[in-house]
Formats: C-alpha cells, structure tokens, sequence
C-alpha cells in the first residue's frame, strides 16, 4: 500500500492545501492529512476545529484519513508505516526551507519527499492571510473550502 502522510498545522484548511491533496490523490493508495501538534506554537483553531475542517472537506473520500501527532514527522511516518511524505511548493522561500528539511529526513530514514508545485490560481493562498481576513472580519471564502467558510 502506496500510504503518504501531508504534515502541516492547517490552521485552517485552505484550497492551496485542497489542491495539493487532490492532485496527489492519484498517486497514493491513502494520504493521511496529519496536523503536527506544538505545543509552544498558538493557534487560531483548535486541534478539534482542525480536524473537523478536514474530516467535512473530504467526507466522500476514502483514501484520505485525518490524524494528529507529536514530535518528528519521520518518527510518525514510521509509526504508521508510510514510506512517503507530501508537501506543496508555493515558491522559492518554501523551496529553500522544504530541501533542507527532506534532505535532513532522508539522511535520518529511509522516507522519501514528494513535492507538488501548487496551482498557479491558488500559489498565493496561505493559513496565515486567512486568518488575518478571520482577525479582521473579512470574507474567506474565495479561499478555503465549504466546511471552512460556512462556519463564518
Ligand atoms: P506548515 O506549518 O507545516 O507549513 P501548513 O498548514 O501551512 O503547515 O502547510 C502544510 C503544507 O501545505 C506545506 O507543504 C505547505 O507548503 C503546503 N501549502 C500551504 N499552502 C499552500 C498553497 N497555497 N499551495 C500549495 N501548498 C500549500
């Protein structure tokens, strides 16, 4: 079984995550959405909120699953037996800071990196402005899935 994990805070679910998801779809047997949990870092939305975001977002859709975890990625990865993790590239930045951290998980395991580039409609898309718009009363609905905006 082809199973990958995509890491991240999604903080909330955006469609710049929806559509790296999607499109891995495809190439894995099961992707496991899997909110990596820190407890110094201050969230917008719960764990719960989180994962409930997701779980609505993708309820017709079996091969996806929704976890969370603690500590290193690559020390989940083997946990729950997945030999790949899936991450978006926006652009150079992401680049720069994605390389060193596969290159870094690679030489811990035997874990293999998969990135997709996002769609050039939603490469600007981030948690971060979504919540800035939430912060400020703004409508997000231009960029987060149904199950994100319906509960604003
Ligand atoms: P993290 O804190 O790990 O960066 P995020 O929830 O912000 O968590 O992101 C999780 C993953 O989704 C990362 O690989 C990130 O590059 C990717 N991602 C976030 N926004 C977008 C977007 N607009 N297009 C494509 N990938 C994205």
């Amino acid at each position: 079984m082809r199973r990958a994990v995509f890491p991240g805070s999604f903080d909330p679910l955006t469609i710049g995550h929806t559509d790296i998801i999607d499109r891995a779809l495809p190439l894995f047997d099961e992707i496991i959405i899997a909110i990596g949990t820190n407890s110094s870092k201050k969230y917008m939305f719960d764990l719960e909120k989180r994962k409930e975001f997701i779980r609505k977002t993708y309820k017709d859709e079996p091969k996806i699953k929704v976890d969370t975890y603690k500590g290193l990625t690559i020390d989940y990865c083997q946990e729950i037996d997945s030999d790949f993790i899936l991450r978006g590239l926006r652009n150079p930045a992401d680049f720069e800071f994605e390389k060193a951290i596969a290159h870094t998980n690679r030489k811990m395991s035997q874990i293999e990196t998969v990135f997709l580039l996002t769609s050039a409609d939603t490469s600007y898309i981030s948690s971060s402005i979504v919540r800035d718009i939430l912060q400020n009363k703004g409508d997000v609905s231009l960029f987060v899935p149904k199950a994100v905006s319906e509960e604003f």
